[in-house]
Order: C-alpha cells, then structure tokens, then sequence
C-alpha cells in the first residue's frame, strides 16, 4: 500500500450499525460524578459520552467478523471453529500448541500455576498489573527491567518498551537458576504502549537461549508492535507487517495475549507455546479452569471472530491511520495546553497532570483532578494512573486510551476541544481526597472528595 499523500486522516472503513452516545448537561455529569463518589469507574456507562476508559474489548467488530459469528461451530469437542482459530494463530506466530482462554489473565495463571513458584523469579520489560499479580500468587518474584528512557516523558527515543540489556545481564547473574522466565510485554502498556524493537527482542531471544531459559511474549499489541517497528526500525520499512509479526513472533518459546486489544474481540485471549511439556502442562490446567482444550473459556463464535480480528489487526491501511491518529491527538492535547508522554504511544495519549497542574500537590491527587475535569466538562472518560492507582507512583499521569474503530476524527477534535475549555479553567481545579478505600486495587472502587 501506497502511503497516505492527503493532509486529512481519515478513517479506513465506513459504518454499518450505530450505536447512539449519550449526551448530559452539565449538571447531570455533576450529580453522577457526585453520586459515583468521584471515581470514573463508578459511572454507569450512559452517563459518558466519549468512553476511553480502555481499549480492551471495546473495539468495533468488522462486518467480517459478525458474519464469522454465524458460522461458529458449538460442538464441545474437536470444534471446526477451533480449527480454523488455530489456523489463523499458525500462520500468523508459527507457535504449535495454541489453547483459547476467555481473556489474557486467564493465559497469564495458567502460566503461573504450571511453571512458576516460591523461588522463581520471572524479568520482564514491564510487567502488566495482572500478570504481575499472576506471577507473584505463584510465589515468585516479578522484576521489571524497562530501558532508562521510558521514566522520562519528555524523551523521543522511538523504542521505549524495549527492555534494558544490562540489567538483564545483571538479573541473570544475581539470580542464575532461578529465573524460570523472560517476559517481553509489546508494546509496553505500562510504560505508555511504547513498542519494542526487533533489535531488543533479538537481543533478549539470544541471551536467554545461551542460558535455556524460555522467552514469551505478552502480545496483546503484536500488531501495533508489528506497525512502530515497520515505521520506525531501520530495515523493516520495506517488511510486510504478518512478516514483522512472525518475525517478532520467531523469536519467542511461546506468548500470552489478551485477544481483547489486537484481537479486535469483545472477549477472548491465547496461552501458545513451542515446548510439548508445557503443553500438557497448560492443556490440564486448562480443563481445570476454563474448559475442554478446543474452546477454552469460549464459545465456538469467539474463535471465529478472534481468527478474523487477528489478521484484520495487521492491515497496513487500518495501523497507518490507528497511529496517524492517536499522534494526531496527542499532538491536539498538547496545543490545547496539556503535556503528554512522549512519543504518543500504539493505543492511547498520556497526559501529564503533575506538570500541567503544578499547584496541586501529588497527595491531593493530580490526576484523578484532570480526569474529572475532562468528564465534567465534556463528558470524557479517561483513567487517572498515578498515585490513585499506584501509590508511590512517580508520575501523575491520565490516559486516553482509543478503542479500535469506535470513535471518528471528529470524536477525537471534540475530545481535543474539551481539553481546551479545561486548560481554561485549570488555575480554579482543585485536588480530591480519598474517603473510603478497599484493602486492595482501590482505584477501582474507592469513593473520593473535592478539596
Ligand atoms: C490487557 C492486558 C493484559 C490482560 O488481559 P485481559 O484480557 O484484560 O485479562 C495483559 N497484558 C497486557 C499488556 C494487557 O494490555
């Protein structure tokens, strides 16, 4: 495919169905933000009108993908569907055993319950807040290994994820035998979906295959992997993005993926490895926990949109305009007066609350501040990652996370308007304090106050 020679992005397919979006006065975001106790989480969905909360299972299915629905095969066992799903996973990563799980954590603790344990410790770029959780249920002990320059919001560097080569050297001496694993997370959600190059991946598949321990992607963004390193590696601009998958994907023992991102699906994710032992391994515990090996935690459907989402992923046309846009965006967010994290990452714009409201302390909570103020003034939903999320956090961040083919250009100009109206005001915004809080993952339910 040609590249796009016109000024205007725009997007590549055109809508079939619509699904209405609710708009609210003023005064009715203010009495659910109200009666939410001020945390996003608690509003019911028909009180937002731009929801980018996540881009996890909120993608809009293709008409190709609907029409797999119906031809899904139901049968228990030896399902066509699962046939046709492991085809597609084939192809596309070369990985033998593949089981379909109901999202990617279930991949992750099936993983841990086999092949991890007290005393083992796992390296990875960044681990991923469930898998870290995963990992640490077992028993073991999850490092992360990110480069220098993924703390640095304001550094340009165009391979952000990859992990830091020296302190895995470092790792692998200080705990020899006991690393049972090497994670490599594309891209880097936790960092800001900052993707990693093939460059890193190699050289993290050669020091782990010296010392035979396995490698393993969690590739919930393969394919906006697959897109940064074709526009932005050295040597791949000519590469076809399935050819950059397979490659990334050459490198690997085996993956996990969270099919709820680049598998364009409402639900579903894959646990895949190279290793026959572990196969039988993830085979029984499977049974256990999400069902017989040729549906996993799903229905023959699933598997047939997942097979048709994970190629439709890697369309040229469709990855050029997802980071034209998101690019776009950020660029918008930051002419309206709001820092970001640079470069904009795969699936979302990080806003840099700490720096944009400088006068509110990090203890009164200067993301969660922002995140209300784009709701209330437009009805934006995004999610403070901060230290609402992560006490002790070192940045005070807002993410902007764009579901795949949901929202239109003019969704995101609105969104970028609405930023405006807060820059406005941002000298009036005032910080929040949290008044009742769960023992664990607090951000998901605690009540907060205006300051
Ligand atoms: C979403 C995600 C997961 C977990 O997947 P779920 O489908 O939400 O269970 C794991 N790793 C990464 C990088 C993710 O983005």
């Amino acid at each position: 495919m040609s590249p796009w020679p016109y000024r205007t992005i725009i997007e590549p397919f055109r809508i079939k169905a619509v699904e209405e979006i609710p708009f609210l006065t003023e005064d009715a975001r203010r009495a659910a933000l109200d009666r939410a106790g001020h945390n996003l989480f608690k509003l019911f969905a028909e009180e937002v009108t731009i929801d980018l909360l996540t881009d996890s299972g909120t993608g809009a299915m293709s008409a190709d993908q609907w029409a797999a629905l119906m031809l899904g095969d139901e049968s228990y066992a030896g399902s066509r569907s699962f046939r046709r799903f492991e085809a597609v996973v084939h192809r596309l990563t070369g990985v033998k055993h593949v089981f379909p799980v109901h999202q990617g954590r279930a991949a992750e603790r099936i993983l841990a319950r086999t092949v991890l344990g007290p005393g083992k410790v796992v390296l990875n770029n960044t681990h991923f807040d469930t898998t870290r959780a995963n990992v640490e249920q077992s028993g073991a002990l999850a490092i992360d290994l990110p480069v220098a320059s993924a703390r640095d919001p304001e550094d340009t560097s165009p391979f952000k994820g990859d992990m830091d080569l020296d302190a895995l050297d470092r790792a692998f001496e200080e705990y020899g035998d006991r690393v049972a694993l090497v994670m490599i997370t594309m891209t880097n959600n936790a960092a800001g979906g900052q993707p990693v190059s093939m460059a890193n991946l190699a050289a993290v598949s050669d020091r782990c295959h010296q010392r035979g321990v396995p490698m393993f992607l969690d590739a919930a963004r393969f394919a906006e992997n697959a897109w940064f390193i074709h526009a932005r590696e050295p040597g791949f601009d000519s590469w076809s993005l399935p050819d950059i998958a397979r490659r990334m994907f050459d490198m690997a023992d085996g993956f996990t993926m969270s099919a709820k991102k680049d598998g364009i699906v409402h639900i579903g994710g894959i646990l895949a490895t190279r290793d026959p032992v572990w196969a039988d391994k993830f085979r029984n515990e499977l049974i256990l926990g999400e069902g017989f090996p040729t549906y996993g935690g799903l229905a023959g459907r699933d598997l047939e949109a997942m097979a048709v989402g994970l190629e439709e992923a890697l369309d040229e046309g469709y990855l050029r305009y997802r980071a034209r846009s998101i690019a776009y965006f950020a660029e918008g967010i930051e002419k309206a007066g709001i820092p970001v994290v640079h470069p904009p990452g795969g699936h979302a714009v990080y806003l840099d609350a700490g720096r944009f409201l400088s006068h509110i302390p990090k203890s009164a909570l200067p993301g969660q501040a922002l995140a209300c103020a784009l709701y209330l003034e437009g009805g934006i939903r995004g999610v403070e990652v901060g230290s609402f999320m992560f006490p002790g956090a070192r940045l005070e961040l807002v993410r902007l996370a764009v579901p795949r083919r949901t929202y239109t250009q003019a969704h995101i100009d609105y969104t970028i308007e609405v930023a405006e109206r807060v820059v406005a005001r941002a000298k009036d915004l005032r910080g929040y304090r949290i008044v009742k809080e769960p023992p664990f993952l607090r951000h998901f339910s605690a009540e907060l106050a205006p300051l």
